[in-house]
C-alpha cells in the first residue's frame, strides 16, 4: 500500500457528507480524482459559510494547490461540466490547468437522458428512481461498446462517424420500444462536435498523468461518489447506481494499480438515509424520520428530493467496511442526533424468523428484513462544538464508540456541522 495516498468511500446509500470530508483532507494532497458516476452525484461543501455544490468536478477544486482529475470510470455530461466550471469561475475559483478529463471517460449524450426518462416511465411502479441524468444508459452503452468516449468527442471525424451509426439505433429503441420521439441526428452531432472543441484543452491520458505524478512523489486522494450500498455489484440490486461505487471502482476508474492505493477512509452518517426506491430496513416513515430529515436538511443536492431517513444500520456498515477494507471512519452529522432520546441502532436483521448478521444479496430479502435494535441514551448537551471526541458529552462519545465497535474500524474524524471547523478528531 502507498500510505501517502487515500481513498474516501461512502459506506451507506450516498449523501454521507463525503464532500466535506474530501474538502478537509484535500488540504494535504496534490491530486484529487473522481473515478465513477456522473452528474448524478452531488457533493456539498461549505467554505466560510459559502455553499458549493459539485456534481462532476472533484471537491478538491476548492483547494488552490490541488489538481483535479475526472477519471476514465466517470461518465461526463459536457453541458453539466461546462455549467459547473462557469459557476466556479464566477466565484473566483481558477480552473485552467487544474482540471484534467480522461480521454477514456465516457460521454453522456442527450439521448442517454431521453432513454433514462423513457425507461423510468415504462417501468411505472417498479421504477428505480434515477436522477434522470442519463447515467444508467451511458454506462449501458459503455458495456455494450457503443459509447462515445472523450477521445472520440474531441475528434470531429470519429465523433461524426460513431454518432451516424449510433443515433439510428437509439432512435429505433426510443420510437419502437418506448413510443417516444426520436432525437435529431444532425443537431446531436453538431452539439457533440462543439462540446468536444470546448473541452479539448482539458482532455488527456489521465492514467498516465496519475501514475507519473505518483512516481514523482505526488499524493493522490480518491473521491468516492454515491455510496457502497448503491454499488452495481455489491449494492441493493437493481435499486442501485450503474457503476462500482465501492473501492474497486477507484482502481478501474483511474488506472492506478492496487499497490498504489492508499488507506481507505469510510464515511458514515451517524444515522442513515436513502434517495430513490429500494429496500431500507431501518427507515422511519414517521415522525422520527421527518425529524431527522428536518434537522439534517435531508434533501437531495442534485434533485432536491426529500431523502428517506432512518436509524443507523450496523449490518450495512459492517458489510461496507468488509467490501472496501475500511481502515478508518469519518462519522458525519453527529450533531443532527442531539436531543433525540433514546437512539436506536440496528445490530442484526430478522428474516423469516432467523437472525441474520450479513447483508443479503436479494432486494426482496432485504425488504423482508426486520431490524433488531439496541437502544442507547441520547444527549441534550451541545454537540456542535469541540476539538476532539472527548470534548463531547459521555452519551455522544458512547454512541460514536458503539458505531465503531459494530462497524469494526476506528473513527479518526467526527463531523458536527457543515463548516470546515466543525470537525473533531477521534
Ligand atoms: P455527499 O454527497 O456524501 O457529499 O453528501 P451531501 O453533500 O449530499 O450531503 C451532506 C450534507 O450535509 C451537506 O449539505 C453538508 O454541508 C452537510 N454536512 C456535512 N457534514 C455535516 C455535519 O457533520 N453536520 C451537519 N449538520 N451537516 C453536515
Amino acid at each position: 500500500m502507498n500510505e501517502r495516498n487515500a481513498c474516501v468511500i461512502g459506506m451507506q446509500w450516498g449523501d454521507e457528507g463525503k464532500g466535506k470530508i474530501i474538502d478537509l483532507l484535500s488540504e494535504d494532497f496534490d491530486i484529487v480524482v473522481r473515478t465513477q458516476g456522473g452528474s448524478n452525484a452531488g457533493h456539498t461543501v461549505v467554505v466560510d459559510k459559502e455553499k458549493f455544490v459539485l456534481h462532476l468536478i472533484p471537491s478538491g477544486i476548492l483547494r488552490e494547490q490541488v489538481t483535479c482529475v475526472i477519471g476514465n470510470g466517470v461518465v461526463v455530461d459536457p453541458e453539466q461540466l461546462t455549467e459547473e466550471m462557469a459557476g466556479l469561475r464566477e466565484r473566483n475559483i481558477e480552473i485552467p490547468g487544474r482540471l484534467l478529463i480522461s480521454d477514456r471517460a465516457q460521454v453522456v449524450m442527450p439521448y442517454h437522458k431521453a432513454l433514462d426518462g423513457a425507461k423510468e416511465k415504462a417501468l411505472g411502479d417498479r421504477k428505480i428512481g434515477t436522477t434522470l441524468r442519463g447515467i444508467g444508459p451511458a454506462y449501458t452503452e459503455k458495456v455494450a461498446r457503443t459509447g462515445i468516449r472523450m477521445c472520440d468527442l474531441i475528434d470531429p471525424q470519429v465523433c461524426r462517424a460513431r454518432l451516424e451509426t449510433q443515433i439510428p439505433l437509439v432512435n429505433a429503441v426510443l420510437q419502437n420500444v418506448y413510443s417516444e420521439p426520436p432525437v435529431d441526428a444532425a443537431k446531436t452531432i453538431d452539439w457533440a462536435i462543439r462540446c468536444g472543441s470546448e473541452l479539448k484543452p482539458m482532455v488527456a491520458d489521465a492514467a498516465l498523468f496519475i501514475n507519473e505524478a505518483v512516481r514523482s512523489g505526488q499524493t493522490v486522494l480518491f473521491e468516492g461518489a454515491q455510496g457502497s450500498l448503491l454499488d452495481i455489484d455489491f449494492g441493493t440490486y437493481p435499486y442501485n447506481t450503474s457503476s462500482n461505487s465501492s473501492v474497486g471502482g477507484m482502481i478501474t476508474g483511474s488506472g492506478l494499480p492496487p499497490r498504489e492505493m492508499g488507506r481507505v477512509i469510510g464515511v458514515l452518517k451517524a444515522y442513515i438515509t436513502r434517495v430513490g426506491a429500494g429496500p431500507f430496513p431501518t427507515e422511519q416513515d414517521d415522525e422520527t424520520g421527518a425529524e431527522l430529515r428536518k434537522r439534517g436538511d435531508e434533501f437531495g443536492a442534485t434533485t432536491g428530493r426529500p431523502r428517506r431517513c432512518g436509524w443507523f444500520d450496523a449490518v450495512a456498515a459492517r458489510y461496507s467496511a468488509m467490501i472496501n477494507g475500511v481502515d478508518e471512519l469519518a462519522i458525519t452529522k453527529l450533531d443532527v442526533l442531539q436531543g433525540l432520546d433514546p437512539l436506536k441502532i440496528c445490530v442484526a436483521y430478522e428474516i423469516d424468523g432467523r437472525r441474520v448478521e450479513s447483508f443479503p444479496a436479494q432486494a426482496e430479502q432485504l425488504a423482508a428484513a426486520q431490524p433488531v435494535y439496541e437502544e442507547m441514551p441520547g444527549w441534550h448537551g451541545d454537540t456542535a462544538q469541540g476539538e476532539s471526541l472527548a470534548d463531547l458529552c459521555p452519551e455522544a462519545v458512547a454512541y460514536v464508540r458503539r458505531l465503531c465497535d459494530l462497524t469494526g474500524a476506528p473513527a479518526k474524524v467526527i463531523s458536527i456541522g457543515s463548516g470546515r471547523d466543525q470537525t473533531l478528531v477521534g
